[in-house]
């Protein structure tokens, strides 16, 4: 089990400081739904990467006592099956579908000596075009419950769905973002560089699953 947890630095930030980090102990066990039964069950070690360096990354990990599963806090830097990190696959998907950029100009762009590949990088895009439609519609149905006045919402509701879902999740995210700053004191510093990261880690909470 995986809760996707932030902590509100970036990945230098959490290797540095990371004797000072404080891993949230949750108080119910998602698998069994059994209360105050996590014990401390040590870290794993998870090397993310961006194109010119490796980063080492210890996760917490929990154990709970009635289900005897673990529960590791990943840090919403790090997308769960994705070698790389997130800000560095955030800048391929903004070039590709924001700036509708061609595959030529988004490596040239965004990779480093050839890295990520151009293989690697049509592999997120195609994921994150996937996930894009379910992810776009989580996000209108709680702007539209929240935030009526949010100038995203299309008069044609949910079902009519983007036309380019990619690219309007993205700015779907930025709305949400918006929105955010005005709940969760936390978030208020967050710009447009936070936006999947933020994203992901609200989606996440929801049960939405896969992003990219
Ligand atoms: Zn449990």
């Amino acid at each position: 089990m995986v809760i996707v947890t932030e902590f509100h630095c970036l990945v230098h930030e959490y290797v540095t400081h990371f004797p000072q980090l404080v891993f949230p102990r949750p108080q119910v066990c998602p698998g069994c739904h059994a209360v105050d039964v996590f014990i401390g069950h040590g870290f794993y070690l998870r090397k993310p990467v961006s194109p010119t360096q490796v980063y080492r990354v210890w996760i917490k990990r929990w154990y709970c006592k009635a289900c005897h599963h673990t529960l590791s806090l990943l840090p919403s830097i790090l997308l769960r099956f994705r070698h790389y990190l997130l800000d560095v696959i955030q800048s391929i998907v903004v070039t590709r579908f924001e700036d509708s950029a061609s595959w030529t100009q988004v490596s040239r762009r965004c990779a480093v000596e050839g890295l990520p590949s151009p293989r690697t990088i049509r592999r997120w895009c195609v994921s994150f075009a996937a996930h894009a439609p379910a992810w776009w519609g989580a996000v209108q149905q709680t702007l539209a419950q929240h935030d009526a006045s949010s100038p995203l919402l299309d008069p044609l509701g949910k079902t009519a769905g983007p036309h380019d879902a990619p690219r309007a999740l993205l700015h779907a995210a930025l709305h949400l973002l918006a929105w955010a700053k005005t709940q969760w004191s936390d978030v208020v510093t967050y710009g447009l560089a936070d936006r999947l990261r933020f994203l992901w880690h609200w989606g996440a909470g929801q049960g939405l699953g896969r992003l990219i």
